[in-house]
């Protein structure tokens, strides 16, 4: 709330702002008590140009950017940031995360975080996972589920919101559903009570209330899982088992919008996807199993892909079966979908994986190597991510009126896109995080 107001008030004060090349800053009217900061950036990447701007100056008043232009001089009284050798572009975002999880390899590793850890230790876990996040370059991550932990990653957007920890912006999804049986924990005797990764829920009725409970405890998106039990069949498709029937999942969707809010959908099998697209989900997550009629769809419906492709390439090795199909599928898909127009956001399913072990940036590679171009690459996870979670108007961009959440590397990571694995420089809401660049 405090600091909504304050931007509202930088933004009623510093407009209107010119830029371009040559602008002068004798036009603007400085806000009293808002620091003011300069940077120089040597290339900067503005997640909206199609090539970068050289020798760009951002100034940025309290927590958003008033400027950006090409050349000028930073105005009198700001602090200058030298970034004149680096690469400069927006924070990034990861359109999904689980910071309460720390890698699931096997279905043993993921027990042991249910069945040992309380939720509080989790949650001191996640708000570990969220600095590393940051530390990384995002700014910016929707949570896809607790995992089993309830509703701890309300209290870890909301511990990072209040200034407490760091860590990047949230939108979070709490619980996530599936129908009773289908989500472990399972296989455990039936005189125990153990805990369960989802929420449980049946039918139309039941749902719907399962949302407003969610929505209640202060979810922004609801997941639920549409299918599971991955096989191949002869046609060659990856297909699957659909958990919900098609009034409940439509219900789901139904009542997540009529409440403000959007919902993904976990698929992996073709039957997953269609079932999803049919009911009306605004994000697919992983995808595996897409085919290119489910991609025409997808386009149409301008409905997101999140391909989590980090997570399957990692994770194969250690499941074995099918799982490295699964993951070779999402190569052979992923230039496709770029062709058809699918909308893709970056996300990773970090959590899938140790946060201390990998870094999220690496999704960024997989894309590329996978046949996206480089600048369309970034774009997954600042531009295309910001409008998916519905803040095109806060983030995504180094541009006037948005957050000042801005990071830097030192060489051209459109000549090597690995460089986003090795971000120096790091700023939220025009607070410098980490600066390994002076
Ligand atoms: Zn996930």
């Amino acid at each position: 709330m405090r600091l909504a107001r304050r931007v509202w008030f930088a933004v009623l004060v510093t407009a209107p702002i010119f830029t371009g090349p040559g602008h002068s800053f004798a036009q603007e009217q400085p806000v009293a008590g808002l620091k003011r900061i300069a940077i120089r950036a040597g290339r900067l990447i503005d997640g909206k140009s199609d090539r970068p701007v050289l020798n760009a100056l951002i100034v940025i008043e309290g927590d958003k950017i008033v400027s950006v232009t090409s050349g000028g001089a930073p105005p009198a009284g700001a602090e200058l940031i030298d970034l004149s050798k680096a690469t400069v572009l927006p924070g990034f975002a990861d359109t999904h995360t689980h910071v309460l999880l720390q890698g699931d390899i096997t279905s043993e590793d993921y027990d042991a975080q249910l069945l040992k850890q309380s939720t509080p230790y989790r949650a001191i876990l996640g708000a570990r996972n969220a600095r590393i996040a940051l530390e990384h370059g995002f700014t910016t991550m929707r949570d896809l589920e607790t995992e089993g932990a309830m509703y701890a990653d309300v209290d870890v957007k909301a511990a990072i919101a209040n200034g407490e920890v760091p860590g990047p912006r949230m939108q979070v999804a709490t619980r996530a559903l599936t129908p009773t049986g289908m989500y472990p924990l399972l296989g455990y005797s039936w005189e125990l009570k153990v805990p369960t990764g989802v929420q449980y829920a049946d039918g139309v009725e039941g749902v719907r209330k399962a949302v407003r409970e969610q929505v209640m405890y202060g979810a922004d998106w609801i997941k639920y899982y549409s299918d599971r039990r991955y096989h191949f069949e002869a046609d060659g498709v990856l297909h699957s088992m659909v958990n919900y029937t098609d009034e409940e999942a439509k219900a789901i969707v139904e009542e997540t919008h009529r409440l403000g809010k959007k919902v993904a959908a976990h698929c992996i099998g073709s039957d997953g996807i269609a079932a999803a697209l049919r009911a009306g989900v605004d994000t697919v997550e992983h995808g595996d199993g897409l085919t290119d009629a489910l991609m025409d769809e997808m386009a149409k419906k301008g409905v997101y892909w999140v391909p989590t492709i980090m997570v399957g390439a990692y994770v194969a090795p250690g499941r074995g079966g099918i799982w490295q199909r699964m993951a070779d599928l999402e190569r052979d898909n992923l230039p496709k979908a770029v062709k058809k127009g699918v909308k893709i956001a970056l996300g990773t399913d970090a959590g899938g994986f140790d946060w201390k072990g990998l870094n999220q940036a690496k999704e960024f590679e997989y894309y590329v190597q996978y046949g996206m171009p480089p600048m369309q690459a970034i774009r997954t996870g600042t531009t295309v991510a910001a409008e998916l979670l519905g803040w095109a108007d806060k983030v995504g961009t180094i541009e006037p009126g948005k957050w000042a959440d801005i990071v830097a590397v030192s060489g051209d990571p459109l000549k090597d896109i690995t460089e986003l694995q090795r971000v120096k420089f790091v700023m939220k809401a025009g607070a410098v995080f980490k600066n390994d660049l002076h």
